[in-house]
């Protein structure tokens, strides 16, 4: 499989979010979003071929309880991924990063024990895209949650749109942390206004780590 990097870090988003994790970054990605702070795993030169096995020798070196495999977009490579899963087994919590534009049913189904964090693109990203079979996945008892990145006002009420097809599913609404406080504070009034969801700024951003 293609992997980019992997590194350990606090978990900077998400259900999550604080708590120390091993991160396998997978290369590659679907998307070209306007906003893609990982670029080089999406484009860029470090790329390395390895075995699942040897992706989890690495992973057993770290030895965190909490692995996070993300991208690109992991799901690119959906049988190597699953390689990987099924060689993790489940001593570990597992959680997937994807940008939510593939279907999870499957996997959701293969591995019950992953949690998945399931972006659903905005406008804003100029990528809009979701799977609208992953909301089933989830509702069906699938372990996750969706997270929106904000680039704008027209994306909190492009989201204001969708909230109520997710009934109880847990939603994180994240404003882009480059935007900055003018769009920290319309995500704030926003999630205040009582639409059941949590505003979240990407912890490692703010700290200035990985
Ligand atoms: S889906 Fe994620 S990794 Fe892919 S281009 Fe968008 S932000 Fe970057």
């Amino acid at each position: 499989m293609k992997i980019h990097s992997i590194f350990s870090s606090l978990q900077g988003e998400g259900r999550f979010q604080g708590i120390p994790t091993l991160f396998v970054r997978l290369y590659g990605c679907n998307l070209r979003c306007s906003y893609c702070d990982v670029f080089d795993a999406v484009e860029g030169e470090s790329c390395f071929e390895m075995s699942a096995k040897e992706v989890f020798g690495k992973i057993k070196e770290y030895d965190f309880y909490d692995v996070c495999i993300t991208g690109g977009e992991p799901m690119c490579q959906k049988n190597e991924l699953y390689d990987l899963l099924r060689v993790i087994g489940k001593n570990r919590r597992i959680s997937l990063e994807t940008n939510g534009s593939f279907d999870l049913t499957e996997l959701s189904e293969l591995f019950p024990e992953v949690y998945l964090s399931i972006d659903w693109k905005t406008p804003g990203s100029g990528k809009e895209s979701f799977c609208l079979e992953n909301i089933a996945s989830l509702k069906k008892g699938g372990r996750g949650w969706i997270k929106f990145v904000v680039s704008s006002k027209e994306d909190l009420h492009y989201i204001s749109k969708k909230l109520h097809l997710l009934g109880d599913i847990e939603v994180f609404i994240s404003p882009e942390f480059e935007k900055g406080q003018g769009l920290f504070k319309k995500t704030a009034d926003f999630v205040k206004s009582g639409k059941n969801t949590r505003m979240q700024l990407q912890l490692h951003k703010i700290i200035g780590i990985d």
